[in-house]
């Protein structure tokens, strides 16, 4: 198994990426810290766990909250005496993010908090966790709009994005040699609820999939699994990577008819 015997908090496991990583990942053999909000859903998903065979607890913790932060480290420290992976993944995608004139300060400092600064403080509770167990990875999901730019404005959640990549670049360097990696997994645009109901007609959809070599939106499952790769000894020499699972999005002058 590729995770036999690690510790793996995952914040927004509740849902999409989050909670199909924390599947198989426990299937690799990790325990798993299941965070969100959403205490129903979160709860759900460490119930799936145990269904499969491992072990997993549910916390809730807001990512913009530094002591839900630090409560959640230490939540995982006393569940399981220690953290090897830290998976910051929770996200927001606000229906009223918009271009500069149109968004509202309080959707650019919502999703800031939770996309941008969630990261940060998962970080800084994090790591110190990660060196007291002699390494680990941290894996931050950003996205592919961290690197390329749209028509259809959503001008918070891209310079969320943006900071969250150019943060781990920064950790990478800063925490290299205390055998902590960091990489920033940057999924394309994917089947999930976040960007469903961003893209909420038909329309919206066929103008994103345009764009798309593919010619279709990823499964978070598919994010599921280049995560596992970054979280396991597989990516042992990969550290601060813009780690581009996107169906070839950002590859692409011209798609496909
Ligand atoms: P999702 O909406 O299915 O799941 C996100 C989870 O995060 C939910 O369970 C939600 O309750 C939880 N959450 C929201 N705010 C939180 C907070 N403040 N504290 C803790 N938990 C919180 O989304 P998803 O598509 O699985 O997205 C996961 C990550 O992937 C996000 O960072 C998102 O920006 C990123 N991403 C998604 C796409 C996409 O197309 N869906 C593309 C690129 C990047």
């Amino acid at each position: 198994m590729r995770l036999q015997d690690k510790v793996a908090l995952i914040t927004g496991a509740g849902s999409g990426i989050g909670r199909e990583s924390a599947l198989l990942f426990a299937q690799e053999g990790a325990s798993i810290v299941v965070v969100d909000i959403n205490d129903e859903a979160g709860e759900e998903t460490v119930a799936m766990i145990r269904e499969q065979g491992g072990q997993a607890i549910y916390v809730h913790a807001d990512v913009s909250k530094a002591a839900d932060c630090e409560g959640m480290v230490q939540a995982a420290e006393d569940a399981f005496g220690k953290l090897n992976v830290l998976f910051n993944n929770a996200g927001i995608m606000h229906s009223q993010d918009g271009d500069a004139v149109s968004t509202s300060e309080e959707v650019w400092d919502l999703t800031m908090n939770i996309n941008a600064k969630g990261v940060f403080l998962g970080c800084k509770y994090g790591i110190p966790a990660l060196r007291r167990a002699g390494g680990g990875s941290v894996i931050n999901t950003a996205s592919f709009v961290a690197v390329m730019g749209a028509a259809t404005p959503q001008v918070a959640y891209t310079a969320s994005k943006g900071a969250v990549l150019s943060m781990t670049r920064e950790l990478a360097v800063v925490h290299a040699r205390e055998n902590i990696r960091v990489n920033a997994l940057c999924p394309g645009p994917l089947h999930t609820e976040l960007l469903m109901k961003f893209l909420n007609t038909e329309a919206k959809r066929q103008r994103r999939l345009v764009h798309i070599p593919m010619g279709r939106f990823g499964l978070a499952k598919e994010m599921a699994q280049a995560a596992l790769f970054l979280a396991s000894d597989e990516s042992s020499f990969m550290t601060g990577a813009t780690f581009l699972v996107d169906g070839g999005i950002t590859a692409a002058y011209v798609t496909p008819e």
